[in-house]
């Protein structure tokens, strides 16, 4: 099963920012209100996350290990409200890394450790934790060379880590994030309100954001669009602070990356890029947010209605303000 693991791995685990989202999404799952992560060079030696979530009952810890063993299949594969569903990222990662994994759920006499290493299980044991889940990976791809040598350096990797941990704080501002460790400058995000949920999105693109942008709140046949658009004058020069949500889900999707493109496009010069923060609100039987295993593409029934809203509710935008 190991060789199994190590290769699903390859589809869930890209570098040490995928175990990051993963790791992340599966705390938000928990109901996590508290979210710390520490990483050390680049997240290749150490990526530890702990959590004030449920935590994991002692008799699960061993399934959580294992591979297609998910608390989350309720609903079957339609409809998924989860960030998680696989069941593959904790056995992908302690395929290709020294996974401890630590709990303790609610109500519990005490917390537990279980270890994974090279796809081996040890323990459970007792373990010290007063609440919620704390998971270490260490030497992320130490057993399989080729992949880290496709890793980049510690810095664009520690760069990685804070885009994904942006990327899913934008979408979750009632929760705590907190990104340390010696290899980064620290981000730390307290808790906002829901109203204040622009706070969160300008912490992380910029203070000013708050003060050039407009809200977008629209919708069209099932299909509805809020969050916040930039004014043409503050752009950016590269598309990475255009933040895109489906169901709640950050996504990278060309679809609409293109949409907010051909929305500017006649106020803005073709080399600077809006800054955004577009949540999508799609029945999930529209949608496909599971093409690819690492989540971040999406697959919509009809793509031109999304393209049409998303370009209609910014242009609807720019021409009341007149620009
Ligand atoms: P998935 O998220 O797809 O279910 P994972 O391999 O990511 O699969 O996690 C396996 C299981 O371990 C989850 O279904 C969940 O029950 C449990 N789990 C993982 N991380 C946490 C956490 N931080 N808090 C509580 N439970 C967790
Ligand atoms: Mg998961």
């Amino acid at each position: 099963e190991t060789l199994i693991d190590q290769i699903a791995a390859g589809e869930v685990v890209e570098r040490p920012a995928s175990v990051v989202k993963e790791l992340v999404e599966n705390a938000l799952d928990a109901g996590a209100r508290r979210i710390e992560i520490v990483t050390a060079g680049g997240g290749k030696s150490l990526i530890r996350i702990t959590d004030d979530g449920c935590g994991i009952p002692l008799a699960e810890l061993p399934l959580a290990v294992r591979r297609h063993c998910t608390s989350k299949m309720e609903g079957g594969l339609q409809g998924i409200e989860t960030l998680g569903f696989r069941g593959e990222a904790l056995p992908s990662i302690g395929s290709v890394a020294r996974l401890s994994l630590r709990s303790r759920a609610r109500g519990a006499d005490g917390a537990h450790e279980i270890l994974v290493h090279g796809g081996r299980q040890d323990g459970p044991r007792p373990a010290a934790l007063s609440g919620g889940t704390a998971i270490e990976v260490r030497d992320l791809f130490h057993a399989v060379p080729a992949r880290l040598k496709f890793l980049k350096s510690d810095r664009a990797e520690s760069a990685a880590i804070t885009e994904v941990v942006r990327r899913i704080a934008i979408a979750f501002p009632g929760v705590r994030f907190e990104l340390t460790g010696e290899d980064r400058s620290p981000l730390v995000l307290p808790a906002v309100e829901e109203a204040q949920a622009l706070e969160r999105v300008s912490a992380i693109v910029g203070d000013s954001f708050a003060d050039n942008a407009f809200a977008l709140d629209a919708g069209r046949e099932g299909v509805f669009l809020a969050g916040h658009a930039g004014l043409p004058s503050f752009h950016r020069g590269t598309a990475q602070h255009q933040y895109v949500y489906v169901n709640g889900r950050p996504v990278r999707d060309r679809l609409i990356l293109s949409a907010i493109r051909g929305a500017y496009a006649d106020v803005m010069p073709r080399d600077r890029h809006p800054v955004c923060v577009l949540f999508l609100q799609v029945d999930p039987r529209d949608v496909d947010v599971n093409v690819h295993p690492a989540k971040a593409d999406v697959r919509f029934r009809d793509p031109g209605l999304v393209r049409g809203l998303v370009v209609g509710a910014i242009r609807a935008e720019l021409a009341r303000l007149s620009l």
